[in-house]
């Protein structure tokens, strides 16, 4: 195992100066064509003259901060070890200090974005081409592009993230694709990079189907797609880009990084909560928005011990242990449950599910959550349906 350690360690090393530097020269690039007149971001000033197509602008200045944080996170990281007073001030003893440090905090995600990125594209190209033409015979009809349908099309489409995304935490299998995104126990842009190369596959083919049934305009997913896509990256910058993340009253109205931030702690108060990217709304209807407390203090990461840089037990660690849990448990009932349970759950053992923990803990805290709000707010749409269905 010391020998695989090395291995992962010394690529780690040479990915990391390319990336780094890949990011940088892409940025740069970036920037120059756009002082030219050319490329992506002109689109910022192109809707204005055009006076539509808006959302590209948004898009536009999206797509800038995205690798503005993301660099300035890591040269912020870097500058502070070089700082650090805390290791030897000279020599190998120093290198070898910065070295682990850096790789606790970058090595996961580097690592897990290389090799994910070889694969998803073959896969969405699949999606798009094979499954929605598909789904679209199933569609009863097609909304057209007025405001209302595109407030529709959103709602629609964080509806479904949502849906597969408390799948992802309550679905033990699920949990399993799902967990490498939230292994890594430092939170920073490069953690948007980090998922199971085959959890955008079947998410996107289920939303794409729920959809579909709904009515919504392919046209409209893209743009929809492109902005959940570049948000649902900006909402991963760390404190040393965004301090609190909180900004300002929109975190009434948007997903802002403060919330994304509450989604990956540990803490028995914020376990699966905040499904959401882009809108709070749906968090909210379903009582599983979680504003960040400061009583509670974040831990980043799985309530289970993770060798960060331990890229197996990083990565396919959930698939080991529920392999684990098949092969103890007795029966096939049993052996079934295990696989669609909530992590967590136990035939025979004490009940260690997310569920469990947040309520024992709110039974002690009440004042930290949302829930009182949300069971008027829940309560109103089951007496609506009550009526209706009568
Ligand atoms: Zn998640
Ligand atoms: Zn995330």
């Amino acid at each position: 195992m010391k020998g695989w350690k090395l291995v992962e360690t010394a690529i780690f090393i040479g990915l990391f100066f390319y990336v780094t530097y890949d990011l940088v020269s892409g940025f740069s690039q970036y920037s120059w064509e756009t002082v030219s007149g050319k490329g992506f971001v002109s689109d910022f000033f192109d809707p204005i003259s055009q006076k539509k197509e808006y959302y590209k602008s948004i898009l536009a200045v999206i797509g800038i901060f995205i690798p503005i944080f993301t660099i300035w996170e890591i040269f912020v990281f870097l500058f502070s070890q070089f700082r650090n007073k805390e290791y030897p001030q000279a020599g190998w003893g120093k290198i070898s200090a910065i070295l682990r440090r850096t790789s606790l905090e970058y090595q996961p995600t580097f690592l897990a974005s290389t090799l994910g990125g070889l694969i998803p594209k073959i896969l969405m190209i699949d999606v798009f081409w094979h499954w929605l033409p598909w789904f679209q015979k199933y569609s009863f009809f097609t909304i057209t592009f007025t405001w209302y349908n595109w407030i529709y099309a959103l709602l629609a489409w964080e509806l479904t993230t949502w849906l597969w995304h408390f799948g992802a935490h309550r679905i033990r299998i699920f949990w399993c694709l799902h967990s490498p995104h939230h292994a890594p126990q430092e939170f920073n842009m490069t953690v948007a990079w980090v998922h199971f190369f085959a959890e955008g596959y079947y998410t996107t083919v289920l939303q794409l189907f729920i959809l579909m049934i709904l009515g919504i305009n392919p046209a409209m997913l893209v743009v929809i797609m492109s902005f959940e896509v570049m948000w649902g990256t900006l909402i991963h910058a760390g404190e040393r880009s965004l301090k609190t993340g909180r900004l300002g009253i929109t975190r009434f109205f948007v997903m802002t990084p403060s919330h994304h931030r509450v989604h990956h702690g540990r803490n028995p108060l914020y376990l699966d909560t905040n499904f959401c990217t882009l809108l709070p709304f749906w968090d909210w209807v379903f009582g599983t928005l979680q504003p960040l407390r400061d009583e509670v203090k974040l831990e980043y990461g799985i309530t289970r011990k993770v060798v960060v840089t331990n890229f197996w037990d990083f990565y396919f660690g959930e698939i080991f242990l529920l392999a684990h849990d098949l092969k103890r448990a007795h029966g096939v009932k049993n052996k079934l449950l295990y696989v669609i349970m909530p992590p967590g759950w136990s035939a025979d053992g004490p009940d260690h599910t997310a569920a469990k923990s947040r309520k024992d803990f709110l039974a002690t805290h009440p004042g930290l959550s949302l829930a009182k709000k949300r069971t008027q707010f829940t309560n109103f749409f089951v007496t609506l349906a009550r009526k209706v269905a009568h």
